[in-house]
């Protein structure tokens, strides 16, 4: 099993033992069990620490979908949609295949949350789909029921967000405990760019946090993170290759596209053929 696919495996157990505690996992004794033995995630959000290995890894891509945000930050009335932004990572190589962010405003749509571009655009792809249970998600904002709902009908093994909702989050548990027969592990890390997007909007006292996210607290925040991310230095040796993964990412025009453009992220550059 590769190294990748091997902490896939310790982080979904982690989440299945959320309740026993996770210190008491033992790492050699997850790394041949496959997802489906693992069985049904723990219900509610798994808080990873930043200092250990699974943790780094998710911060990692975490960072990577707040730079993607910041490096098309929206502000004004003429934009594009809500700074909000998702990336999709393959869990067998590590490498980031598909992103999309918020575009509500610019589709005149209010279902064409992130979430839902990067889902729906990367099951067009030719060689890709039906389902997600070989990915995880990463996302700046907690998802809302629109894209939990589709997250869970597109089998993901596992989703992380940075900032928690209060208003149109907590739908992992909402799912979890209404008798679906799947549901996804979720997961946040606790980071400083966690808390510090989450203790700022708390005290900023504006209701709506989409309105919160174009302003300047919130970008200073995202510039910040993106500034961390370039400077970072992995704390564990494996996570080098992660980090080289997320400046190859970076390192791509991640210019937000549409229809028959959105097709280039796809592996082969091109969406099925009936689309
Ligand atoms: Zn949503």
């Amino acid at each position: 099993m590769k190294t990748i696919a091997k902490l896939l495996a310790v982080s979904a157990c982690c989440a299945t033992l959320a309740f026993a505690g996770c210190a008491s996992v033992n790492q050699t004794d997850t790394e041949s069990l496959t997802l489906s033995e693992l069985g049904k995630p723990a219900i509610g959000v798994v808080h990873e620490d930043v200092t250990t290995l699974i943790g780094e890894r998710d911060n990692l891509y975490s960072l990577a979908a707040l730079t993607l945000v910041n490096r098309d930050w929206q502000a004004g009335s003429e934009t594009r949609g809500h700074n909000i932004g998702s990336i999709l990572v393959n869990n067998a190589t590590g490498e980031i295949v598909f992103y999309a962010r918020n575009s509500n405003k610019i589709l005149a749509s209010g279902c064409q949350h992130g979430e839902v571009r990067l889902v729906t655009n990367f099951l067009k792809c030719e060689k890709a789909g039906p389902y997600l249970g070989d990915y995880t998600l990463y996302t700046t904002l907690e998802p809302c029921i629109m894209c939990a709902g589709m997250l869970t009908m597109t089998q993901i093994g596992k989703v992380v967000y940075v900032q928690q909702d209060p208003s149109y989050g907590n739908t992992q548990e909402i799912i979890g405990t209404g008798n679906y027969p799947i549901y996804y592990q979720e997961a946040t890390v606790d980071s400083d760019f966690k808390s510090r997007l989450e203790s700022s909007y708390n005290k900023s006292g504006v209701k709506s946090i989409t309105k919160w996210l174009v302003g300047d607290d919130a970008y200073q925040i995202y510039n910040d993170a993106e500034q961390a991310l370039l400077n970072y230095k992995p704390i564990f040796d494996v996570n080098n290759d992660v980090y080289d993964k997320v400046m190859k990412f970076l390192d791509k025009d991640l210019l937000e596209r549409f229809n028959d453009a959105m097709a280039k992220q796809c592996p082969t550059g091109k969406f099925k053929e009936f689309y």
